[in-house]
């Protein structure tokens, strides 16, 4: 088997060192086993993508010394794709649509007859399941609606998901249906302006990519269960996961989007090279 893994990132904002260790690690790794490293640009979130800040990151990357194999894959490109899938998922049962507003989840989450705090799942708070049909919905699947995963009609009758895990904590993992249920819910499957999610279009895409080696962030790991879960339901083979550690600033606190100081471009500008940027990151 060929070695294939990727870097996604979102356009929504500079590279910071922490996506640099991300892509520079699944870099280092496709070269070490002759495989290929791909890119994948994460733009389904219309509202903060930006084409500028898509252009920084193919620059960020060749600065950095990375060179993708194949042409760049797009999400913005992928809707007929995901809009299939959806189709799929809605005839087989599994969606219902949702027209909860945030505001509606929080105060049904926390409504006193709940009793405990409401849950925060890999998604936010878990759907407290006000839209949830007694029997899957039929007809057309509709438009200019959320639509969610019945989590617990589609776990039914699956064996247990098991995947391999190589970055921090590994070993083999197992996901468990009961905690599918009660600890992530239904969680949204197609947004109501666009036709997909991130679970969605991420298992589609590193399948359509051929993608046996998943390298990415700590943070995502808990969204990898899901991430089985829709494999399993769409007949996709599940990779290898690889979460790596994050980088942090000094005060140990995680770097975001909006910590520019810590931008790629930044220490660029400051006369560093991208061997000191491998240095600190500790490649
Ligand atoms: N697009 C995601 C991000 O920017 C990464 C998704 C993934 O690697 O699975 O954090
Ligand atoms: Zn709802």
């Amino acid at each position: 088997m060929t070695f294939r893994t990727r870097f996604a990132p979102s356009p929504t904002g500079p590279l910071h060192l922490g996506h640099a260790y991300s892509a520079l690690l699944a870099f280092d790794k496709a070269r070490a086993d002759n495989g290929a490293f791909l890119l994948r640009i994460e733009d389904i979130d219309t509202t903060r993508s930006r084409p500028e800040w898509e252009d920084r990151i193919y620059a960020n990357l060749k600065w950095l010394g990375i060179a993708w194999d194949e042409p760049v894959m797009r999400q913005s490109d992928r809707l007929p794709n995901y809009m299939k899938a959806l189709r799929a998922l809605w005839d087989n049962g599994v969606l219902y649509p949702c027209t909860c507003t945030r505001r509606d989840i929080a105060e049904a989450a926390s409504a006193p007859q709940e009793g405990a705090e409401p849950k925060i799942g890999p998604d936010g708070p878990v759907y407290p399941g006000t839209c949830r049909p007694a029997t899957p919905p039929t007809g057309p699947m509709p438009k200019g609606v959320a639509l969610r995963l019945d989590m617990a009609r589609a776990l039914a009758g699956r064996p247990v998901f098991g995947y391999l895990e190589t970055g921090v904590n590994p070993g083999p993992k197992h996901v468990s249906a009961g905690h599918l249920i009660s600890g992530v819910g239904d969680i949204v499957l197609s947004r109501k302006d666009f036709p997909g999610s991130y679970h969605l279009s991420v298992v589609l895409d590193d399948a359509a990519q051929d993608i046996t080696h998943v390298v990415r962030g700590e943070d995502l790991a808990d969204a990898t269960q899901i991430h089985l879960l829709l494999q399993s339901l769409m007949d996709l083979p599940t990779p290898v996961y690889h979460h790596h550690r994050l980088i942090r600033d000094e005060a140990g606190k995680r770097l975001a989007k909006r910590d520019d100081a810590r931008a790629i471009a930044t220490y660029r500008d400051e006369g560093k090279t991208p061997q000191d940027i491998r240095r600190l990151v500790g490649l």
